[in-house]
């Protein structure tokens, strides 16, 4: 073993011991003057399996041949083509097939969900959630609460930091639940924060949830396909992730719910439907009277929306091939050298620059993305980074994001981030 770890010789020497490294040449790798890119943004965009393109083929040439008989006539008929990725999906949130059913998009399943799973009545209607969530989850609690006629000021409770800190603490979230108590309809959180890269103790969260009585819910946007899940033994009531950050399966690409077992048979349950939750021996008799499927399949709206779905599966048989335990083995390795490489550069460079990594230490804690705030020079350093064909990713005010994805990234483009890193700085 080479000693320094800062060197080309030791990341090759890692990517050689690598059990995955044949898995790099199965995705498109976007290029910049000729070479690799150093693609750090799997947790945004996933990159493109080769495969993917003769999936979807699959799917034109039968559209091309059958029209609309390839709704049966397919080689993998549409009216089912989703259950041609429940199994695979299941086995990489830790689910039951049934538990889990593969359509729309993610916002659209976390609204259909929470109609279901956000039942505010008395004083129980707040929704518990931690500060600084995506984006989309902020509006869509929000806009949740008042379709119920609460305020969200009121009825939004949300975890911060402490003062000074960037994490939020498991036991924060805990206790909060536990102070609310019997005001809380709904524990809405997501798994991992896509600004931080925290990962929360879900099981713990999940338990605390419904021992104060209320439902428990994830978005896994940035948990699915990068961090060890088991829904089904959580208990979590719910869940949704999309496919196109870690699941590599195109922009946009379908996302994924999850309703675990205890919820498979109340036909009770509230929902929004559509024809294709409706129970499917009866669907084309196109008779009223909704009859939802059992299990997650009664949350479908709508047909299948095949090309996309053709893109998902082709990641997932990947994922298949590989499975959660090698890919999270792997993932330790490569975070934990980004995180040495990026120490080692800050400390030669403090003079200039200093990176302050928010993302937690323990891999216990965390999934393949490191936060890095920069103090001092941060869009600047990071403009230059791109400009060296580093893609990463920059949140205002002042985090880089990095996530090496471990389908396609190897030791070396770390090795290869340090060396622009150290450019970046040094012409700062
Ligand atoms: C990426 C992401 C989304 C995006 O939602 P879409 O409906 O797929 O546009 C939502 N929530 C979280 C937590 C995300 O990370």
């Amino acid at each position: 073993m080479v000693a320094n770890k800062n060197s080309l010789e030791f990341a090759r020497e890692m990517d050689q011991a690598d059990n995955l490294k044949e898995y790099r040449s199965k995705f498109h790798i976007p290029q910049f003057n000729g070479k690799d890119t150093v693609y750090f943004t799997g947790n945004s965009l996933g990159l493109q399996p080769k495969s993917a393109k003769a999936y979807i083929e699959q799917e034109l040439n039968d559209w091309a041949k059958f029209g609309v008989e390839g709704h049966f006539e397919a080689k993998k008929p549409w009216f089912a083509y989703h259950e041609f990725l429940s199994e695979k999906a299941a086995k990489i949130v830790g689910a039951k097939t049934s538990e889990v059913v593969i359509t729309h998009s993610l916002t659209t399943n976390l609204h259909l969900l929470m109609v279901s799973f956000y039942r505010p009545a008395g004083k129980r209607y707040k929704i518990l959630c931690e500060k600084k969530a995506f984006p989309s989850d902020q509006y869509a609690l929000e806009s949740q609460v008042k379709f119920h006629g609460y305020d969200p000021k009121d009825a939004i409770v949300e975890v911060a930091p402490r003062s000074g800190d960037h994490l939020i603490t498991d036991q924060d979230i805990m206790d909060t639940i536990r102070k609310h108590g019997d005001e809380i309809a709904l524990v809405m959180i997501g798994g991992v924060n896509y600004y931080t890269g925290q990962l929360f103790d879900m099981e713990s969260i999940t338990k605390t949830g419904h021992e104060a009585g209320a439902m428990v819910g994830f978005d896994l946007a940035h948990a699915a396909g990068n961090v060890k899940l088991n829904l089904h033994d959580w208990q979590v009531d719910f869940a949704a992730w999309c496919s196109y950050k870690y699941l590599n399966s195109s922009p946009g690409g379908v996302s994924g719910m999850f309703v675990h077992q205890n919820h498979e048979n109340k036909p009770e349950l509230p929902r929004f439907a559509g024809w294709w939750g409706h129970d499917k021996e009866v669907r084309f008799l196109m008779e009223p009277g909704f009859k939802p499927m059992k299990g997650a399949e009664g949350w479908q709206l709508s047909n299948a929306p095949v090309l996309g779905m053709a893109a998902h599966l082709a990641s997932l048989d990947i994922f298949d091939e590989v499975g959660m335990d090698r890919l999270i083995e792997k993932r330790i390795k490569l975070t934990n050298y980004l995180e040495e490489i990026v120490q080692e550069i800050s400390a030669k460079y403090s003079a200039i620059c200093q990176f302050e990594i928010i993302t937690p230490k323990e891999a216990t804690r965390r999934g393949a993305q490191l936060s890095i705030l920069v103090h001092g020079k941060g869009k600047s350093l990071f403009d230059a980074l791109t400009k060296q064909g580093v893609i990463a990713d920059w949140r205002e005010p002042n985090v880089i994001r990095i996530a090496p994805a471990p389908l396609y990234n190897s030791f070396e483009d770390i090795y290869n981030f340090g060396q622009s890193l150290e450019q970046a700085l040094q012409n700062n």
